[in-house]
């Protein structure tokens, strides 16, 4: 089964990355930052408190999330946008660091690529924790002024105020104790900062080619 894996802090470019070599690659493509959002998306809809483990873990275990190839929705309702929104950018990291969340969405990422027979997978934990055995693991990174430009390129905004939230981010999401963002063991750590998203998509191609051709 052909898996590969893409972690990496906010803003490093996994998303056009993933999906671009998903397309090159022809293996379908998975964004988990989706998943965690729609359960944040469903906890502040229900008033649950973000930081509520036992609360927020049973949205997790009962709400009908579906992360589709552009389209996310939250027992049946269309959040694709709203995930995106300042509201859910500040809590999501809460919701990701509570143990029964993660080992929830956990299950339905495995689930999901057996289903599949593979995939591009872009996550935090996805090399270290969910698919350690992947084709190929990548650490995607870019500096942190070019990961705030992109993002308000992508969705507006100011760009300090876009670069203190998603250093936030990344610092809640290092430093949780349940898989936390690091680089695996085996990855390739890739800094986005100067290259072109094709010149990128290229390497990882190449990447998994001569990974698959070594392992046979
Ligand atoms: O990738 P994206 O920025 O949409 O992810 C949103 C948040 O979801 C991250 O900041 C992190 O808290 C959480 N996340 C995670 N594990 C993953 C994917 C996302 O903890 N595999």
């Amino acid at each position: 089964m052909r898996v590969v894996a893409i972690d990496g802090p906010a803003g490093a470019g996994k998303s056009t990355i993933a999906r671009a070599l998903a397309r090159r690659l022809e293996i379908p493509y998975l964004d988990t930052g989706a998943m965690y959002r729609a359960v944040t998306h469903a906890a502040l809809r229900d008033g649950v408190e973000p930081g509520d483990a036992e609360a927020v873990t049973h949205l997790a275990t009962t709400a009908h999330i579906h992360v589709g190839y552009d389209t996310v929705t939250v027992d049946g309702v269309d959040v694709t946008h709203e995930i995106r929104s300042d509201r859910i950018n500040q809590a999501v990291s809460r919701v990701a660091a509570i143990s029964g969340v993660r080992m929830v969405l956990r299950e339905q990422q495995r689930a999901w690529v057996s289903k599949h027979g593979g995939g591009v997978v872009e996550g935090r934990d996805i090399g270290t924790v969910v698919f350690p055995d992947a084709t190929l693991k990548v650490f995607l990174t870019a500096s942190a002024q070019v990961r705030a430009r992109r993002r308000v390129a992508e969705y507006g905004g100011d760009v300090e105020a876009i670069a203190r939230s998603i250093s936030e981010r990344d610092r809640l999401d290092s430093s949780r104790a349940d898989s936390p963002l690091m680089t695996a063991d085996g990855s390739i750590t890739v800094d986005t900062s100067d290259l072109s998203i094709d010149e990128v998509v290229a390497k990882l191609h190449a990447l998994v080619v001569e990974r698959e051709a070594t392992n046979g």
